[in-house]
């Protein structure tokens, strides 16, 4: 059994920035994947923040709350805002290397639904930037880490320090060792999640495979309750055939959206933002347009960067250019890239509030796993990156002050968790015939592209619901062919499978409920927003006996809801 006053599970951005943030306790890290490669390392347009002398955090705010279909909470959003500029010279003055403007400050690019040009930006590799930074300043600061360990329970003891509508508290987690099969546990004093998205439930995803949600699922099979985990932002761009995202940052240099009669059509869709409208808009123009015979043969539409000219492409956009010339074949100096909508970010994640607590003492979150929230319905590009660091380095804080001056709980109960995990691994290795895991999942992922995706409604919904439910008694027959030890991947899948299933489930009731349309849950049947019923997030909790649905006020501060209109 290992020991240390507080565990992050999860080596992105969020984690790490975690990490940075205490002092005076024994910190460690466990990541799936070695650090570089937590999805925080693609990402590619940029981060936000009020860094010119003529924007203004208030501004940023009111774009971030619009942005959301005014589902965010306000008082969270403050802290985002207002803290963002502070935390992105903090990380230039730790190496990160922004593009810069001719005057040498740092560079910002024009990103959607944003008032002002607020997205700083490393070419189109910020992602990469930033963690090879952070991870720098890790390795300085003497962070340990534990690499290739998938975390599979939350261990918790009930009832201890009961303040919130559930539980007690986090006292640890219990670790597979991928690299040698070995289960171990991890007594803390404080937990923090910042185990990224769920993206990889979906087919076409722009995340990478990694991204399976199962932090969230861990979470929520310890009775933390998922918060509007119906809202799955589809990114307008990804390049059609891999679905690999082509940055917002391509329109923000001046790219241009057009239909197979070379028409701009978002002009009909946003009037005044046109191709700079916000996601969950542009994504629902491209998909209509699609669906009107409007695209191109098998399903996708143009995006134009020609007219930008190769010095700025090739300065600017190095990534994307190398992107469609290696999965495409196509130089977006001299043609148009076919691109489509696909499933690229998860606004929903584990319920927690702006100090990233959970209704589970000594358990935080922080980052995409988290729904704090700050993007409510709908995320605005850029301000994802800039939650890693603003709540990452809250949530390290928080931590590290509920750590301070409290024990450690008996190791009993992690010897019975660690027992629990060890029967869940043999169970699965002990089955020698059944079904294999990536049946199931490629079925789940076909249902959840065609029946829960940008456009929605109750029949379509509940006929995934059905199947969800099916693949989970299917789940039980799961076996896994290998047996060996080392770096068993099959059955890490087949593990995480089962989280899969549950964050699926849990999308689909949420989307059943929410008989309404905001941001980027689109409703058929009901096509309008509505604030008398719906303005309130979702709450799903699992219990054995069968989950239980419950919903919340949104916090409203600075700006009332209105209506929507770019
Ligand atoms: C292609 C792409 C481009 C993007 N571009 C931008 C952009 O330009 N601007 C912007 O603001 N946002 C962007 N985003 C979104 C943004 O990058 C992510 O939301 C953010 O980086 C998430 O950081 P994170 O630290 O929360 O999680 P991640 O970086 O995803 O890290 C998750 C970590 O958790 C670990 N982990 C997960 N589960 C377990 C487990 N059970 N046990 C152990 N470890 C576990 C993983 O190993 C990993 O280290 C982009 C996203 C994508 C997919």
């Amino acid at each position: 059994m290992f020991r240390h006053d507080i565990i992050i599970v999860g080596g992105g951005l969020a984690g790490l920035r975690a990490a940075l943030a205490i002092r005076g306790a024994d910190v460690a890290v466990i990541s799936r994947v070695h650090p570089l490669r937590s999805h925080s390392v693609a990402a590619q347009g940029g981060i936000n923040a009020a860094l010119a002398k003529n924007d203004r955090w208030e501004d940023h705010a009111f774009d971030t709350i619009k942005g959301s279909d005014y589902l965010a909470d306000q008082d969270a959003v403050e802290v985002l805002c207002q803290d963002a500029p502070a935390r992105v010279i903090e990380m230039e003055r730790w190496g990160a290397l922004f593009s810069r403007t001719d005057e040498g400050m740092i560079a910002q690019r024009p990103f959607g639904g944003a008032g002002y040009p607020r997205t700083a930006y490393a070419e189109d590799r910020t992602g990469h930037a930033l963690l090879h930074t952070m991870y720098e300043q890790a390795l300085k600061n003497g962070i340990k880490f534990y690499e290739e360990w998938l975390v599979t329970r939350l261990v918790v003891k009930t009832p201890y320090l009961n303040t919130g509508t559930n539980n007690g508290r986090c006292s640890g987690v219990v670790g597979y060792n991928i690299a040698n099969g070995r289960i171990e546990g991890f007594l803390a004093k404080a937990v923090i999640f910042a185990t990224g998205g769920y993206g990889r439930i979906y087919r076409r995803s722009t995340n990478s495979i990694i991204n399976t949600g199962f932090g969230c699922a861990v979470a929520y099979r310890s009775g933390v309750a998922l918060s509007d985990m119906e809202f799955v932002q589809f990114h307008p761009t990804t390049l059609y055939g891999t679905n690999i995202l082509i940055t917002e940052g391509a329109r923000g240099e001046g790219g241009l959206l057009k239909n197979k009669h070379g028409e701009r059509f978002m002009a009909r869709y946003s009037p005044h933002l046109l191709d700079l409208a916000p996601r969950d808009i542009v994504a629902r123009a491209i998909q209509t347009e699609i669906n009107e015979g409007r695209g191109f043969e098998g399903g996708y539409v143009h995006l134009e960067l020609m007219h930008i000219g190769g010095r700025k492409i090739k300065e600017r956009l190095p990534g994307i250019r190398q992107i469609a010339m290696d999965f495409a074949n196509i130089d977006p100096i001299e043609e148009p890239i076919p691109i489509q909508p696909a499933q690229h970010y998860s606004m929903g994640g584990i319920a927690s509030n702006k100090n990233c607590e959970t209704s589970l003492s000594g358990f935080y979150v922080c980052g995409e796993c988290s729904c704090l929230s700050v993007h409510g319905a709908n995320r605005l590009g850029g301000n994802s990156l800039l939650e890693t660091i603003v709540f990452g380095k809250l949530a390290g804080e928080n931590a590290a002050m509920f750590a301070n001056g409290i024990g450690f709980e008996a190791a009993d109960i992690m010897e019975k968790a660690v027992h629990g995990e060890l029967q869940r691994v043999s169970a699965l290795l002990g089955k020698n015939e059944g079904e294999a895991f990536f049946k199931i999942r490629d079925e789940l992922k076909e249902i959840m592209d065609e029946k829960v995706g940008i456009f929605r409604d109750e029949e379509n919904l509940k006929a995934a619901l059905g199947k969800i439910r099916e693949l989970k008694m299917r789940y039980g027959s799961v076996y896994v062919r290998n047996k060996g030890t080392v770096f068993n991947q099959e059955l890490v899948n087949a593990i995480e499978l089962e989280g899969m299933l549950d964050i699926a489930e849990v999308i689909c009731i949420g989307a059943i409920e929410r008989k309404e349309s905001r941001g980027s849950h689109f409703r058929l049947d009901y096509p309008a927003r509505d604030d008398a019923n719906w303005l309130r997030h979702t709450l799903v909790t699992f219990a054995p006996e069968g989950l239980r649905v419950e919903y919340k006020p949104v916090n409203i501060t600075m700006y009332p809801p209105k209506p929507r209109e770019y």
